[in-house]
């Protein structure tokens, strides 16, 4: 099947991007890697498509005020494979599960966050990390905290008539320490459940995905040399309470939650001793 047609519009400003997107009908398109194969298969039919990945001032990756600051138009691998980016140390370790490297050359982090698959691995890590996100629009800018940002699978906080200009993530202070794994049927393919973690000290930030219609943050307050065996009790409480997909074809319920429990025990007591060290 082919997409039905659309106009294609390249802005040169964001002013002018978000004119055109305050006209109606009309889609942001980042990456490509998620909205065209949804117009591909006719599950949307905006009228006008206003590229954004040349848009100047959308390309910055920068750290300003101990914030990394990701531009709307940098791809995920260029943060993969950045210097920078390294100040943030979840960002490595969950990018090398977004999709394949291929999908990376060309998707971008904030297309992810707009995206807002459930099983996704980088609104996971903005919501651990408290990250925030920058959106432009017709009434002016405005930031919204990425844990308030993904208002359901596939819905976000940013309106139609809006555009997302950036991400902020707060780079990794001394005595944090961080983990990040997930469970998915091949390498590439979106999890089945994943936890990205955060640890400061006695406290344990796990940012859950896969299992629920949107990242769900909890906190766990840490014994001071906590093991996996002794952390499976409140791990297992936790995707107990956390896990509300109804399942599928790829795995149950309770097998996903069976997952998150074991994964937020392993990577938390590995985040620990990373803090540690
Ligand atoms: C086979 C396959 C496997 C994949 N596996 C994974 C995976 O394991 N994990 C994962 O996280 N992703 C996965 N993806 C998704 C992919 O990695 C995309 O990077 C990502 O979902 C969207 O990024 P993009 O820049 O390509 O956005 P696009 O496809 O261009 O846009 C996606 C959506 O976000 C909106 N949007 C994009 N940018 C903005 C913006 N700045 N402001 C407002 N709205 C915006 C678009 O309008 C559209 O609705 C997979 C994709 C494919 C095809």
């Amino acid at each position: 099947m082919k997409a039905a047609p659309f106009a294609y519009c390249r802005p040169d400003t964001v002013d002018e991007a978000v004119d055109v997107l305050a006209g109606g009908d009309a889609k942001v398109l980042a990456g490509g890697q998620s909205l065209v194969p949804v117009l591909a298969m006719r599950l949307g039919r905006p009228g006008t498509l206003v590229d954004i990945t040349r848009l100047p001032g959308l390309d910055s990756l920068v750290i300003e005020d101990g914030q990394l600051h990701v531009g709307a138009a940098v791809r995920q691998r260029t943060v993969e494979r950045s210097d920078v980016a390294r100040a943030v140390p979840l960002i490595g370790r969950a990018m090398p599960f977004v999709g394949h490297r291929e999908l990376r050359s060309r998707g971008t982090v904030c297309g992810s966050l707009a995206h807002a698959d459930p099983a996704a691995e980088l609104p996971a890590v903005a919501a651990c990390l408290g990250a925030s996100v920058t959106v432009r629009g017709a009434r002016g800018e405005r930031v919204v905290p990425a844990r308030e940002f993904v208002t359901g699978a596939m819905t976000t906080a940013v309106g139609a008539d809006e555009l997302v200009t950036g991400v902020r993530f707060p780079v990794a202070r001394a005595g944090e320490g961080f983990g990040f794994a997930e469970i998915a049927r091949r390498h590439g393919d979106y999890a089945l459940a994943g936890v990205a973690v955060r640890v400061r000290g006695d406290e344990a930030v796990l940012a859950a995905f896969g299992v629920s219609d949107r990242p769900v943050v909890r906190e766990l307050t840490l014994d001071p040399d906590p093991t996996e065996a002794g952390l499976r009790p409140a791990t297992d409480a936790l995707a107990a309470e956390v896990v509300d997909t109804d399942g599928d074809a790829h795995g149950s319920r309770g097998y996903r939650a069976r997952l998150l429990g074991v994964l937020a025990a392993r990577e938390i007591v590995r985040a620990h001793r990373e803090a540690q060290a």
